[in-house]
């Protein structure tokens, strides 16, 4: 096998070589398109994992009032009538998605069409965490990544603290 490999070297390496000029397209398409399926699915993923941590803060808070109104949470509404809102948007502060000072149960209609409204959860906050938590929310500006591993201990840490809220 070795002896024959050796003796068509050159050929064989022709042939490759035809056969990805000849395949060139298509080789860059799938690969482009495997690309984005897979850029789609870490992207999904991370959403997953994010996802615990947003039914941990709605489980916590539960009882609670809206945390900018004070008016009661729609608890039994069809599919959850209330949010797990963010003080400072995952958007725009992103290294602050998992802290939970950040983030209470807010109705809905707060939360999405209220633009948050920020003026009042602060208020709200400042009742529930008090000031000087607040104001250490508002001076964290240090970028935080989390990279698949910490993602998956975090998703586990929140299944924990789930169980033992719902026990
Ligand atoms: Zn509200």
């Amino acid at each position: 096998m070795k002896n024959w490999y050796l003796k068509n070297k050159e050929k064989v390496k022709d042939f490759r070589k035809k056969w990805y000029l000849e395949n060139k397209e298509r080789v860059k398409k799938t690969s482009d398109e495997w690309y984005l399926k897979n850029k789609e699915r870490k992207k999904e993923k991370r959403k997953q994992w994010c996802l615990k941590n947003k039914e941990y803060i709605r489980e916590r808070d539960k009882a609670q009032p809206c945390i900018c109104c004070g008016k009661e949470l729609a608890r039994d509404a069809v599919g959850g009538g209330y949010d797990c809102g963010h003080y400072r948007s995952v958007g725009s502060a992103p290294h602050l998605r998992f802290n939970e000072d950040n983030a209470h149960g807010q109705r809905k209609v707060c939360n999405r069409y209220g633009g948050g409204r920020a003026v009042d959860y602060r208020i709200g906050l400042i009742k529930r965490i008090g000031l000087a938590r607040v104001e250490s929310l508002e001076a964290d500006n240090e970028p935080k990544k989390w990279d698949i591993e910490q993602l998956k201990e975090i998703k586990q840490y929140y299944n924990q603290k789930l169980k033992q809220l719902r026990k």
